[in-house]
């Protein structure tokens, strides 16, 4: 596993522009023209390499954009979409057809959980939403209909980590195919070296880091992705979530400096987890030895990426953390808004906004109380500083009762 590194991968990639640009030229066009009909008949059916009939199947920049991800994700290719709900809506409408069962993650982005729990089911394609911990109970839950095993590599919000390992030999042994939603770690976490089958991003997060367009990626086998773009019943192209080529341009250039970003957002989130922790808040951090899932998570990431950029902090109550989330956005420490992955940090209380399609009493039961605030740390230069200004913050709201004693 650590003789893989996806940054080296990508950079290996090299693209010119149709005038030796160095960056691969945009391609502002829907439609593309033959000088013979015969090879217009044998692009649609998918014989004529190289050739483009129409940007809803494929276009130039998108394949550079899906190859450089692909790259990313250790996958033959990939696929890129208008966001990351076009992606998992896609592929899991090209695994599962009617009467199939899905076993997801109970703790999953709320946009995933709403389409598992109310939109396929009148497809008659049902979920089962487990603890992604219980490795025994979700192989007992396995049905001789079900198709899926959907989980998070760290959820959202709650920063859980899945056993990719153990999760893929279930799903070899029955037959399944293990889909994972890597968007919280992107190059920290390969869920393909670990066993999964098919790997999703929202790029609207880490991967552009520019929180200027919403974006996704399904990354696959080759003929995983070519299923879900056969004019006949592929799922990607039939629904058409087609992301546009300016776009797909501007998220290539933003790749290109992940790396970067990725180590920084994890060394900042690190720092102000250990911090906060000291002085005695409920945090919740995958790097932090006290998370359930430390040991699990150091057992499967790409050390030099660490932990990720997103850590959560109990503040008690939604009023506390109203209080507090809008005295830091006073003070320039972040912008109350959800996503995630920007170069400043970013916070929302999980279950009032991207988790509140999960109703109260299952998100009580999965651990997101009301007081959750999840933070996604952003690239700050000196986070000592931002450390003493936050903890500021935090005293002036009651959030720390003084100096060094929290709340608990
Ligand atoms: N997956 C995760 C883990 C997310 O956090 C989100 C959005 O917040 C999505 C998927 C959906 O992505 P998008 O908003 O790009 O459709």
């Amino acid at each position: 596993m650590e003789d893989f590194n996806a940054a080296n991968e990508i950079q290996d990639l090299q693209y010119f522009g149709e005038f030796g640009g160095v960056n691969p030229s945009i391609s502002d066009s829907s439609t593309y023209t033959f000088l013979s009909a015969k090879t217009m008949f044998d692009t649609f059916e998918g014989n004529a390499e190289g050739c483009y009939l129409y940007s809803r199947h494929s276009s130039p920049m998108n394949l550079y954009l899906a190859q450089a991800l692909a790259k990313l994700e250790n996958t033959e290719a990939a696929n890129v979409t208008a966001s990351g709900m076009g992606a998992i809506t896609s592929v899991l409408l090209q695994v599962c057809k009617s009467g199939d069962h899905i076993i997801s993650s109970r703790t999953i982005y709320g946009g995933t959980y709403a389409f598992l729990k109310n939109f396929l089911p009148p497809f008659n394609i049902e979920t089962t939403f487990l603890d992604i911990n219980n490795i025994e109970w979700i192989e007992k839950s396995i049905q001789p209909n079900t198709k899926v095993i959907y989980c998070e590599s760290v959820s959202n919000p709650l920063l859980e980590v899945a056993d990719l390992r153990k999760l893929s030999q279930i799903c070899k042994k029955h037959n399944l195919k293990l889909i994972v939603d890597n968007t919280f770690s992107p190059l920290s976490i390969s869920p393909t070296l670990l066993g999964a089958d098919i790997v999703i991003h929202s790029l609207t997060k880490f991967i552009n880091g520019s929180s200027d367009t919403v974006g996704g990626v399904y990354c696959g086998s080759q003929e995983f992705i070519n299923d879900t773009k056969n004019v006949n019943n592929g799922a990607c192209v039939l629904l058409g979530p087609t992301m546009d080529s300016f776009r797909s341009a501007s998220i290539l250039k933003n790749l290109r400096t992940l790396h970067i970003r990725m180590k920084q957002h994890s060394y900042n989130a690190q720092y102000l987890a250990e911090k906060f922790e000291q002085d005695g808040l409920k945090v919740s951090y995958p790097g932090l030895p006290s998370h359930k899932n430390y040991e699990l998570m150091k057992s499967m990431m790409h050390e030099e990426y660490g932990f990720g950029g997103l850590m959560t902090l109990d503040a008690g109550t939604t009023e506390k953390a109203n209080e507090l989330m809008e005295l830091m956005q006073q003070e320039n420490l972040g912008y109350l808004a959800v996503s995630l992955g920007f170069y400043k940090t970013l916070f929302s209380c999980s279950g009032s906004s991207t988790s509140s399609e999960i109703p109260e009493e299952e998100r009580i039961a999965m651990g997101i109380s009301d007081g959750l605030i999840r933070f996604s740390i952003g690239l700050d230069h000196d986070i000592e500083r931002t450390y003493q200004k936050m903890k500021e913050c935090m005293v002036k709201t009651g959030v720390l009762h003084h100096e060094n004693t929290s709340i608990y």
